[in-house]
């Protein structure tokens, strides 16, 4: 039984929302069996999640350092109808986290950099308590997620068939007593420095079908913001604890860090 609450909101408003967005009472109850999957609690492995999740060789997410990496300038990441008023969308509890899909009639996408072609955004998600890409040893507090499904695909399905299938930008975000977390500016200001590899959703089927795109500037989150997500709860009322993955091994896959030529 999948019991999503939805909230029509105005996506700049969206903090104002989440407490009651995540408060809903027919999540999917891990601890009940009641869910396919879920997050382990503190000091246990991850969940037992299998197949890609438990075997596959090139998983997400990662330990990301620029000694690890190769200095690469893959050209300018292009953003078309970023700046669109978004309107009123859903938020969706789904019992792993909240999430927000975009309708494509947005045409919402992005291109260039490492990406050989176009990627509509589909849906935007956060992970809380812990980043789940790890920059320089730094465990940060959030990480926001825009997934991308690349347009020769028809849907999401069909996307994670292939390896080019996804692209994923993450944002990472640090605590600081000042927010700067506001839903609007979803990129860093830099977003010509980052890590890109190949890699795989964080959460099953944990598909290895997704270029990441990992910035190296973090935007910032107040701990009123990060509290706000950590409303979320379960049918029996306990806390979401965590809803991040913990890092996969590298196994020699290249990493590449975006160093623009010029103006370096
Ligand atoms: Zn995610």
């Amino acid at each position: 039984m999948i019991c999503n609450q939805f909230v029509f909101i105005a996506l700049g408003e969206l903090l104002l929302y989440l407490a009651s967005s995540v408060s809903c009472k027919c999540w999917r109850n891990c601890r009940s069996g009641n869910a396919t999957w879920c997050y382990s609690k503190y000091g246990k492995p991850d969940g037992q999640w299998g197949g890609l999740c438990k075997w596959g060789k090139c998983q997400s997410p990662i330990v990301l350092s620029k000694c690890r990496s190769t200095e690469f300038y893959f050209g300018p990441l292009l953003f078309y109808n970023y700046d669109t008023p978004l309107g009123y969308l859903l938020v969706s509890n789904n019992g792993h986290g909240v999430s927000i899909d975009i309708p494509e009639i947005l045409k919402i996408s992005i291109s260039g950099g490492p990406l050989a072609s176009e990627y509509a955004l589909v849906n935007i998600h956060w992970h809380w308590d812990r980043t789940e890409h790890i920059i320089a040893g730094q465990s940060l507090i959030l990480e926001m997620h825009l997934v991308h499904r690349n347009m020769k695909y028809c849907n999401m399905a069909q996307a994670m068939k292939f390896s080019d299938g996804i692209a994923v930008l993450a944002v990472l975000h640090r605590h600081s007593a000042k927010s700067s977390f506001y839903l609007k500016k979803f990129l860093p200001k830099n977003f010509n420095s980052y890590f890109t590899y190949e890699g795989s959703l964080t959460t099953p089927p944990c598909a290895e079908s997704v270029t990441w795109i990992v910035f190296t500037n973090f935007l910032e989150a107040s701990r009123k913001d990060i509290e706000k997500f950590k409303n979320a709860r379960l049918a029996d009322g306990s806390v979401l604890e965590r809803n991040f993955r913990s890092v996969q091994p590298i196994n020699n896959r290249p990493i590449w860090f975006n160093k623009p030529c010029l103006r370096y």
